[in-house]
């Protein structure tokens, strides 16, 4: 019994243990909010191992089975929980585990390639195995005697915030943090599942209502043509503009008139989760806006504009259909271009975001009055080398400030650079297209990226990349923001308000930024939103 409990009780507090020891709050918090925060994590904490100890005290016959089962389903986030503390000084949250849903078969398998050796995953895959073996042969059958009945009642009392919590009502996340890690990542999965195959029906069927009540600030008649361009994996720290010390956007700065912008972070590290939010209405504190609400394709088809949605991301449409294939399928015109990667046979000339730049052309010669063109990019994700035509290899000297990095580290950072440049240069391409249009359009190009990367920023020795678990160089992503003469002309405003951007902005709220540089207005655009501060 004891060894079992024993087990139990790692099981719950190992995490908890290692991240006080490893906590990178202690300094933020001050030691007595701190120590007073980690007293009532660990208080937090009984209730769940009374609720688990239960079953294995009211049926002891069946405890080498119960344990087994337990271990299988919930040691390998026990790892992942140990693993993050490890990493960033703190556990795994509840996004963490919901991001863990929502990515791809790809990103998942980016993501073990590029922090472990097999050697480690070997390692892993014993001592995950393991303690099955030992409650198997070594536990021996659990004789409470006695003492079986006054155990289970302080089980059950142990438990009884736990249930309580449970039936409270308007508290239905708590049963889940207070379980953590046992069974939150199980009940963000069903809540997830859930919800996300309402989403895809609603999606399909149009179910979402029409934005009502769309009006232009623009004097009517004024042609629009307006370019949204999201990135991949780019992380902002390699940003000439934002003060990295390589020139990585010498294209878009030798045009003279594309606005950088600093502080624009992503609450997510992963494409999915980031782009649910950043094209629809939906936030962390209102995730049902994603079906309950158009994305904003529909927003602009339903303020009388005409949508293009170009896409060179494989990995989205790879895996079957997710909300971002079936937004993009509301455009009226929507074409992936980026096959390369799903044949298996991706290399440096095939699926290059270049091939984007004759595409855009094509629709800006679209006859409709009012467009907007999607495109979404390769970027810079890995294989980072893959992103850039051989002609694009620039960087060959050593990163700025990582001279000490071993030589492959360093090359690898390099072709992230590059990638980063090359995408600079696309963009600028998409620029002087708008440009040479010469037109008395009313024009915007807005370009971020999905979320960051972290190629070295963190660590020497591996490349963090992005995925369920977020660091600073994964959230913080490039804006860029070109706007015509024309739209200049029309919109004074705007332009002294482009001059105050807010020096902290969630990629979230950026469909609040596209309306707001659109000159639309409806009761769902939250002017409070947007990047620009000032009066609207
Ligand atoms: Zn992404």
């Amino acid at each position: 019994m004891t060894a079992a409990l024993i087990y139990l009780a790692l099981m719950a507090f190992l995490p908890l243990l290692y991240s006080t020891a490893k906590s990178v709050s202690r300094e933020k918090l001050g030691d007595r909010i701190f120590l007073k925060t980690v007293a009532k994590d660990y208080l937090r904490t009984f209730p769940t191992l009374g609720l688990v100890a239960l079953p294995l005290v009211l049926f002891p016959s069946a405890a080498k089975a119960y344990l087994i089962v337990l271990h299988l389903v919930f040691a390998w986030m026990l790892f992942g929980d140990l693993w993050h503390v490890h990493l960033f000084g703190a556990r795994a949250g509840i996004n963490t585990w919901y991001s863990m849903f929502v990515t791809t078969r790809g990103e998942i398998a980016e993501y073990i390639r590029n922090n472990m050796t097999p050697g480690q995953w070997l390692l892993i895959g014993f001592v995950y195995l393991a303690p099955v073996a030992a409650i198997a042969l070594g536990l021996p059958p659990l004789a409470l005697g006695p003492a079986r009945w006054p155990l289970a009642a302080g089980c059950a009392l142990l438990a009884v915030p736990l249930v309580r919590n449970c039936f409270k009502k308007g508290a239905r996340h708590k049963p889940a943090y207070m379980l953590n890690p046992f069974v939150s990542v199980f009940y963000h999965y069903f809540l997830y599942t859930r919800r996300y195959r309402v989403l895809l029906k609603q999606i399909a069927a149009h179910a979402a209502p029409p934005f009502a009540g769309i009006v232009s600030k623009l004097p009517p008649g004024t042609p629009q043509t307006y370019v949204i361009c999201i990135g991949e994996s780019a992380n902002r720290q390699h940003h000439g503009y934002a003060g990295y010390a390589r020139d990585t956007n010498e294209f878009t700065r030798a045009l003279g008139d594309v606005i950088g912008f600093t502080g624009v972070r992503s609450q997510y590290a992963q494409t999915l989760p980031s782009l649910e939010k950043t094209i629809t209405f939906a936030t962390d504190a209102a995730p049902e806006l994603l079906y309950k609400k158009g994305s904003i394709v529909d927003y602009f088809k339903d303020a009388g504009f005409k949508t293009f949605w170009l896409s060179n991301q494989y990995a989205l449409g790879e895996e079957g259909d997710t909300a971002i294939t079936a937004m993009a399928g509301h455009a009226d015109e929507s074409k992936c271009f980026n096959f390369s990667a799903m044949k298996g046979f991706e290399s440096a000339s095939s699926g290059l975001d270049g091939t984007l730049i004759p595409e855009l052309e094509k629709r800006l010669a679209d006859p409709a009055e009012k467009k907007v063109i999607f495109l979404h990019m390769i970027g810079s994700h890995s294989a980072y080398v893959n992103r850039y035509p051989a002609s694009f290899k620039h960087f060959t000297d050593d990163p700025p400030g990582r001279a000490h990095l071993a030589a492959a580290a360093k090359e690898l950072l390099n072709t992230y650079d590059d990638s980063i440049r090359y995408t600079d240069w696309v963009i600028a391409e998409f620029v002087k297209r708008l440009r040479a249009r010469g037109s008395t359009d009313a024009e915007y190009l807005l370009y971020f990226s999905d979320h960051g990367e972290d190629c070295f920023d963190t660590t020497d020795d591996k490349i963090l990349g992005h995925g369920p678990i977020a660091n600073e160089p994964m959230t913080s992503v490039p804006l860029q923001i070109w706007v015509s003469d024309r739209l200049k002309a029309l919109r004074p405003d705007l332009v002294r308000r482009m001059a105050q951007p807010k020096a902290a902005y969630r990629l979230e709220d950026l469909i609040h930024l596209a309306i707001d540089l659109a000159s639309l207005d409806n009761p769902d655009f939250r002017p409070e939103k947007s990047l620009f501060g000032g009066a609207v």
